[in-house]
């Protein structure tokens, strides 16, 4: 059991212990005695590793825990039973263990170019949202085989940049290591249930002439997987059946529907950085999801201690900081994390990572009308990227309803980049894929809950 402090509530239901105190105080004032709520862990939060022991302890042969780790990251389960090859008790004992919670689809948005946003409804009822963008934009009707997720690591957030959404109504928690897991195993289930249907702009979801190309099946303990799960097996088969091949042979990442991560969902990854950590760490091993680090991008705000954390980290994931002011008069306006860490601590923490890492980071630059789209910005903009050895992307504001930010014209956005290119920067203009359908993270969301607000 994992232990939280401050109370939590799993399937609708709160799981409190109170401490044995054998304190003598009328019930009236039991609230003031602290208390601490169980969670249940989750077994996707669960590295091979842990998951070892425990199988061990239980006595149970180690091939056994490579069929359950194909379950639940190759054919994505969402129910012991679906195990079908494990023996009756080993499933027992994983139901007494752990929890096997999935995302419940709460919403979904598809835009024309395909760019398809998910709401996700957790178990405490929070929403989250990830969104699936299709490498190539599936035009006329062809499908793109590679797609990027980009996924939410906290429930809203506490950074309140002035022109986010997520963070509008503040902070509510962190995400399980199993929710930022699930994200991804929960967008590839939809697909695979779903191949035929995409949503179009106004979120009616229709068939679609080219359907999404279904994550192509293995063969599995040795039986053939072309449809669904494999035959249901006797519960206790004396037959051993064939344990498959070795993680490592699998090559999934190949073979999944979601080939890169970017971590730029609604939250500050940073900001909940042992979930997210080993989340990913989930995500790229050859056991899980076989996401190659390099092909996994963190944006972060600019929390510069942990961004010098990040650089220790032995895996070589991709760091993109949010950067949308290159002066702190700019930056201070719009980020109020910029006073915590200014730009000259934040640069010299990117100093760090560029220095263990090699050349790996990027700039995030929105462009906001009348606010940090002057050229002014464009010399301290050049001077910083130079000396980080950084990539700009820049990216058109997406308005969000209810602020009163807007992005500037076509002819301001390509003046902005042709200077930097006069600058010898690498920059590249962002056409927003998915504008039509709030892809800025946690647009959805908060649409969703003042909706549900106002209909309540
Ligand atoms: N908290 C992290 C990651 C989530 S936000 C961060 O700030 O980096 C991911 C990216 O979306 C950030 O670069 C953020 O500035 C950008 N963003 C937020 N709202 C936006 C909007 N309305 N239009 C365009 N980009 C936006
Ligand atoms: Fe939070 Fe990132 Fe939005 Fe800022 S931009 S409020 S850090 S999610």
């Amino acid at each position: 059991m994992r232990e939280v402090s401050g109370g939590g509530m799993v399937d609708g239901q709160i799981l409190v212990a109170l401490p044995i105190t054998g304190a003598r105080f009328p019930i009236a004032s039991a609230a003031k005695i602290p208390y601490h709520a169980f969670v249940p862990v989750d077994v996707r939060s669960q590295t091979q590793d842990e998951l070892k022991t425990q199988f061990a302890a239980w006595g149970q042969p180690a091939y056994r825990l490579t069929q359950s780790l194909e379950w639940l990251y190759v054919h994505r389960v969402t129910a012991w039973e679906q195990m079908t090859n494990l023996p009756k008790v080993l499933r027992e004992q994983l139901r007494a263990a752990y929890t096997l919670n999935s995302l419940e689809l709460a919403r979904k948005q598809g835009s024309r170019d395909t760019t398809q946003k998910f709401l996700w409804k957790l178990v405490d009822h929070s929403l989250i949202e990830s969104v699936l963008i299709p490498a190539n934009p599936a035009l006329y009707g062809e499908a793109s085989d590679r797609h990027t997720l980009c996924v939410s690591t906290q429930v809203g957030c506490a950074y309140g940049c002035k022109f986010c959404a997520s963070g509008l109504d503040g902070w509510k928690r962190n995400l399980g290591v199993e929710e930022i897991v699930e994200q991804v195993l929960a967008v590839e289930r939809w697909n695979e249930k779903e191949p035929g249907n995409q949503a179009d702009a106004d979120g009616e979801v229709r068939p679609h002439p080219s359907p999404l190309p279904l994550l192509r099946q293995k063969h599995f303990g040795g039986q053939a997987q072309e449809s669904g799960l494999p035959n249901q097996e006797l519960e206790n088969a004396e037959v051993r059946p064939h344990p498959g091949p070795l993680p490592q042979e699998r090559g999934l990442s190949s073979e999944r529907l979601v080939s890169n991560l970017v971590i730029m969902g609604m939250g500050e990854p940073l900001a909940n950085y042992d979930n997210l950590l080993k989340a990913l760490r989930i995500l790229n091993a050859p056991w899980g999801g076989g996401i190659g680090a390099r092909k996994i991008t963190i944006s972060t705000s600019g929390l510069a201690p942990q961004i010098r954390k990040l650089a220790e980290e032995p895996l070589q994931f991709r760091l993109a900081i949010s950067l949308h002011g290159a002066t702190d008069a700019v930056r201070g306006q719009i980020m109020p994390v910029n006073r915590k860490y200014p730009i000259s601590e934040l640069a010299a923490a990117c100093d760090y990572y560029q220095a263990k890492k090699g050349r790996m980071l990027t700039f995030e630059y929105i462009l906001i009308h009348g606010v940090n789209d002057g050229l002014d910005q464009i010399k301290p903009l050049a001077v910083l990227a130079r000396r980080l050895n950084a990539k700009i992307n820049l990216i058109p504001y997406n308005k969000v309803e209810g602020l009163p930010w807007e992005r500037p014209s076509e002819e301001t956005q390509e003046a902005f980049l042709a200077a930097l290119e006069r600058e010898k920067i690498t920059a590249t203009l962002r056409r927003e894929k998915g504008h039509d359908i709030d892809a800025a993270c946690g647009q959805l969301r908060l649409r969703t809950e003042r909706e549900l607000a106002t209909t309540a």
